[in-house]
């Protein structure tokens, strides 16, 4: 069933680690307050600063595994060696309450996402270059060499997955990826079968 209100967007953000991409959604966050971001369960350790339930929900990878048997999971994936999953009951109901709900998630997870809700926007954030992704990873100051080495390297394969998205952005500036990001959502919204309903009321009036 699909529960979806006609007035509300699912929004799919992808992007290889290191690209800005949670900067740039919590960024749009502040200026769009009518976007709900979903909070992912993850089997990845908690780094520094991260809170349950605000950051992710950190689970063990034995109850994540009982969760996807469960079918909790819209979608669900493994990156970077750790499971990453988006809970159906919390973007269904979010999008019930006529909210619209942004995903952080892999390619993976945004394949998945395309097939069982067809009308969702996907935006694909990319570096301005490899050493800048690069500097930007080891920036972060947080993950391990060898963390780093293994997102570097797994950077490739999301990269090669960009075009199956509707958007992309390269984050070079990034007040301009900011306002490309923003503008996304706010045609959208704009988009005539989504004001058609919105408006049903005013387009009555002006009929009658
Ligand atoms: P990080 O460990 O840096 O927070 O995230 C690593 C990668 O996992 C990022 O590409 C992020 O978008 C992805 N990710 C986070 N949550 C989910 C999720 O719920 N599903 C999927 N498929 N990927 C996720």
């Amino acid at each position: 069933m699909n529960t979806t209100a006609p007035q509300c967007t699912l929004f799919v953000v992808a992007a290889p680690s290191g690209a800005g991409k949670s900067t740039l959604v919590n960024a749009l966050l502040e200026r769009e307050p009518a976007i709900s971001l979903s909070i992912s369960h993850t089997t990845r350790p908690p780094r520094p600063g991260e809170q349950y339930g605000r950051h992710y929900y950190f689970v063990e990878r034995d109850a994540f595994e009982q969760e996807i048997a469960d079918g909790i999971f819209l979608e669900h994936a493994e990156v970077h060696g750790n499971l990453y999953g988006t809970s159906r009951n919390t973007v269904d109901t979010l999008l019930a309450e006529g909210r619209d709900v942004l995903l952080e998630i892999d390619w993976q997870g945004a394949r998945q996402i395309r097939k069982s809700k067809p009308d969702c926007v996907s935006v694909f954030i990319l570096p301005p270059s490899r050493a800048e992704l690069e500097r930007r990873l080891r920036g972060r100051g947080s993950d391990s060499a060898e963390v780093i080495a293994r997102r570097l390297h797994n950077s490739r394969e999301e990269i090669a997955h960009a075009h199956e998205f509707d958007y992309i952005i390269v984050n070079d500036n990034f007040d301009d990826a900011l306002g490309d990001l923003q503008s996304i959502v706010r045609a959208v919204r704009q988009r005539s079968g989504l004001q058609w309903k919105r408006h049903e009321a005013l387009i009555q009036e002006l009929l009658a």
